[in-house]
């Protein structure tokens, strides 16, 4: 096995370990790598996929399908498969992952280890509910563990951090769809009370708001509330000549406080009144960003952070009062997301709960980062609690009370890998796993 020494990040770029990463084309390789944490695709943006203490396993080259019923739905695939591959090789035949990120390089195991949510998390749950097989590197070996017959490491491994051990494949029930394309309306909301009742309103299957963070006064809160399903029209791509990338790091003036709100504006203002539907690429719709190669690349050398918190759905006057928080710093990026979520988390430390989230990337700066640690402290206060996928700057305590199931998981995982072999930097850093 060819090991290489590296220096790499998530995808925020704002931290970054060094440390030997191999990258195993055969699943047989996997069984003499089983002392290493494994990692996707890097898709987190914090440092859930860092290892600055030692090596780690990319898992990317492992990404072949193994099976598929295609009377079922049934998919087994290796966990460097590709979200987003998988969408793109079974819509055409009337099958799609029941829950896909906003991102469709996020890989099976990636997906599985922070049991990722979708646009309609308050229709079909977290990825974990839809996994109904993994096989998990026990000791040199693949075991196949399911929710039935080892539910107590099944619930640990989901949402669970790669902390049980190395994921080699998964077996997903995916959920019928009508073809590729996707019938999108998109409404503009005018201001946050605007926004929160067209999100809590939609009878839609996929729902998601865009929010303009730099909006006050009467336009607090105001947005774009898309709502999908899936149909058998054929799309038509608005995105001539395919996809695009940031060749370089942009300066700092790229997103300044003026450009921002000069682009949110006209990007609201796109919408005609009324609102408008059209069909959209299922991948359009599922991952907006992914046409744009590197495009993290647009926050500067320095990189960004993405707060991400759910509170629950009595606390929409304390997520109010960080939307005017976030809009009054003048520091978000025109990238902010609302959604609602449903009460369905598949494992012990699962992020989703009953409630809305919000997301929003920030520039890595000072500031940026006081102000996150206020959000954060802020979404402790309301009874919330801050997604691993996207953290970086959590202190132990907050992550310890936002996550009171987290000894009764560290326990399990601790008999999975009484070493602590599987430990990363994020790990680490939250004292997650010492009890
Ligand atoms: C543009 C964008 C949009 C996103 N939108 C969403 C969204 O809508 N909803 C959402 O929930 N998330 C979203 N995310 C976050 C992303 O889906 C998760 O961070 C996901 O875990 C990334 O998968 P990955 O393969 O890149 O994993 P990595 O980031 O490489 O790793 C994440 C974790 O998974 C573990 N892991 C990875 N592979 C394995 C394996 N084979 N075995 C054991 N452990 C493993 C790692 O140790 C690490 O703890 C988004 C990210 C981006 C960049």
């Amino acid at each position: 096995m060819l090991w290489n020494t590296q220096t790499y990040t998530g995808w925020g770029r704002a931290l970054s370990a060094e440390g030997e990463l191999a990258r195993p084309e055969r699943a047989a390789a996997l069984a003499g790598l089983v002392t290493h944490p494994a990692i996707g695709a890097r898709r987190s943006y914090g440092d859930a996929c860092l290892n600055s203490k030692g090596s780690a396993v990319d898992m990317s080259r492992l990404d072949r399908v193994l099976s598929f019923d295609v009377s079922t739905g049934l998919v087994e695939a290796e966990a460097g498969a590709p979200i987003g591959e998988l969408a793109r090789l079974f819509a055409p035949m009337g099958w799609m992952p029941t829950v896909m990120p906003g991102t469709g390089f996020a890989t099976v195991g990636g997906c599985i280890a922070m049991d990722v949510h979708g646009k309609n998390h308050h229709v079909d749950g977290s990825f974990g509910s839809h996994v109904t097989a993994i096989k998990l590197m026990v000791n040199g070996k693949p075991r196949t563990i399911t929710p039935k017959r080892n539910a107590a490491l099944f619930k640990a491994t989901i949402g669970g951090l790669g902390q049980t051990g190395i994921i080699a494949s998964a077996t997903l029930q995916m959920s019928r769809c009508e073809g590729t394309g996707m019938e999108v309306t998109e409404q503009r909301a005018e201001n946050w009370e605007e926004h929160i009742a067209l999100l809590s309103s939609s009878q839609a299957r996929y729902t998601v708001g865009w929010l303009d963070c730099t909006a006050k006064g009467k336009n607090l809160g105001r947005g774009i509330v898309e709502e999908a399903r899936s149909t058998a029209v054929r799309p038509q791509s608005s995105h001539k000549g395919g996809s695009k990338s940031v060749p370089f790091n942009f300066p700092r003036f790229t997103l300044s406080k003026a450009m921002v709100s000069g682009f949110n504006k006209a990007y609201y203002l796109r919408i005609r009144d009324g609102g408008q539907t059209r069909i959209k690429p299922l991948e359009e719709f599922f991952f907006p960003l992914d046409k744009i190669h590197n495009w993290n690349r647009l926050y500067g050398k320095s990189g960004f952070h993405q707060f991400q918190c759910v509170l629950p759905d009595d606390k929409l006057p304390e997520l109010r009062a960080m939307v005017e928080t976030i809009a009054q710093s003048g520091l978000a990026s025109p990238l902010a997301v609302l959604k609602r979520l449903g009460s369905d988390a598949a494992g012990v430390m699962s992020f989703p709960m009953q409630g809305y989230t919000l997301a929003v990337d920030f520039r890595e700066s000072e500031k940026a980062r006081k102000l996150i640690k206020k959000l954060n402290a802020a979404t402790l206060a309301a009874g919330g609690r801050i997604y691993f996928a996207k953290d970086s700057l959590a202190t132990e305590a907050e992550a310890k009370a936002m996550y009171p199931d987290w000894a009764a998981w560290a326990a399990e995982v601790n008999k999975a890998d009484p070493e602590h072999t599987f430990e990363t930097d994020l790990t680490r850093r939250l004292g997650l796993r010492s009890i």
